[in-house]
């Protein structure tokens, strides 16, 4: 991809194009020679090292950082820097690479007014997406601008990072930046005038994924943009039937992921994939009747499960049903007091409602058992009753072990190529485990035995 970036420049000594392809062995005897290629530039002022990070060399990347002399930051005639480029065609480990050199993340360029922020989300590459929040919230930005603002910085035309993942159909970037905190209803106007939402933006590309990710994080299916269109009348504009259908504003409104459960501090990143899940199947049990009629189906990740799961499904062993329901197993813990119930209706109790913006004050959710305020959600450890050969063993399993979680959170996880992500309905799920209808699971017999 990176290979866009070439040298046209007739360069005599040969530096550039030894950069874009990598040859380490050249690069460096030809600086050995003379030190001051270094600061040559090509005819777009893009020095060695934007060209060794737009081709993701990091050999070349991590050599051109040793020398003091090389500004991490330089600028090409765009004003674009080695980072933006390696975000722009997401060039992980150079992206790593540059951060750790201190490559200054606040930076724009002088074409869109973007930074590097903006570039991860637009071409939709989420591991560079998420390593740039890092750095911003362990960095001198988090302290001197704020994480937040951060999160939401703007672009020339107002756009913020969020507007252009959702107008790119970048579902795994939206889902990453709302949860680290993006402005779900923010708008591209200025000053108090109106302009387009991150749905209006989705609602032209046309993506499903970034609809379902928008809506189930409270995004205003009546909020209007500049021209007084609300985001169903842009998705039938464009032509985006199956969108359109979802923003109906007179179709079922959408789970809202709660927003009580954002002041639940630092929610259990198991507990909360559980229930991203949850929420996610929930909202396309919703749709299955908004989209009848459409041409559109739900796929439902409980239909193309990879079967790996099979194996710790048996209608044997006991299990703990939840107490509200008595239909799905319970999979979320409440922290100290140790009741337990399933995710669907963690989400139900918690948070059933969109939360209504005139109401500002938050209640924080209780334990539906003892009314004590939820400071934690935990993933619930599975009680087993085992038959073992005299006595009973009354064994904690943890179920939803790491390892399975990690299983659950597959697509989300950041690894490179995250381009070719394919959108929620690629998520191999608990679908069999905490699905609806899917009856009783319980742990793994053999495993049980072993121990
Ligand atoms: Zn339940
Ligand atoms: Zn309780």
């Amino acid at each position: 991809m990176g290979q866009g970036l070439s040298c046209r420049v007739q360069e005599k000594h040969g530096l550039f194009t030894a950069v874009q392809f990598g040859d380490l062995k050249l690069v460096k005897s030809l600086l050995e020679r003379d030190p001051s290629l270094v600061q040559q530039t090509t005819y777009d002022r893009n020095s060695a090292l934007h060209i060794a990070a737009a081709n993701g060399q990091i050999e070349i990347v991590s050599l051109l950082l040793e020398d003091q002399s090389v500004n991490p930051d330089a600028l090409n005639r765009h004003k674009k820097t080695p980072l933006m480029l390696a975000a722009i065609y997401g060039k992980i480990s150079c992206v790593e690479k540059l951060i750790e050199a201190r490559a200054n993340i606040l930076m724009f360029d002088s074409l869109n007014g973007r930074t590097c922020l903006h570039y991860a989300a637009y071409y939709g590459h989420s591991d560079c997406l998420a390593t740039i929040l890092y750095a911003a919230r362990t960095s001198h930005v988090a302290a001197s601008w704020g994480f937040s603002r951060f999160v939401n910085i703007r672009d020339g035309k107002g756009a913020t990072p969020l507007h252009l993942a959702a107008r790119q159909g970048r579902p795994q970037c939206v889902h990453l930046l709302l949860d680290s905190g993006a402005l779900v209803c923010a708008s591209t106007g200025r000053n108090g005038f109106a302009g387009s939402t991150p749905l209006h933006l989705a609602a032209r590309g046309g993506s499903m994924d970034c609809i379902r990710e928008l809506l189930a994080w409270g995004a205003d299916r009546l909020q209007r943009d500049a021209s007084g269109r609300i985001p169903y009348l842009v998705a039938l504009k464009h032509n985006n039937e199956g969108c359109a259908a979802l923003l109906n504003p007179s179709s079922a409104e959408p789970l809202v992921w709660p927003s009580p459960l954002k002041f639940i501090s630092e929610l259990n990143q198991d507990a909360k994939a559980l229930l991203e899940q949850a929420l996610m199947e929930a909202n396309r049990e919703r749709e299955k009747t908004i989209l009848k009629g459409t041409g559109y189906t739900v796929q439902s990740p409980s239909h193309q499960d990879t079967g790996s799961t099979d194996d710790t499904i048996s209608e044997e062993s006991e299990t703990e049903l939840c107490c509200i329901c008595f239909d799905q197993v319970c999979t979320i813990e409440v922290q100290g007091c140790g009741h337990q119930m399933c995710a669907q209706c963690t989400l139900a109790l918690c948070c059933h409602n969109k939360p209504n913006p005139t109401t500002s004050s938050q209640t924080a959710p209780v334990c539906p058992f003892c009314r004590s305020n939820i400071v934690q959600l935990v993933v619930a450890k599975v009680k087993a009753k085992v038959n073992a050969s005299d006595h009973d063993l009354d064994l904690d399993l943890d179920l939803y072990s790491s390892t399975k979680v990690q299983k659950l959170r597959k697509p989300w996880n950041l690894s490179e190529g995250s381009s070719s992500f394919k959108g929620l309905s690629g998520v191999p799920s608990f679908g069999k485990m905490v699905g609806r209808g899917s009856g009783r699971i319980s742990v793994d017999n053999e495993c049980i035995n072993k121990t």
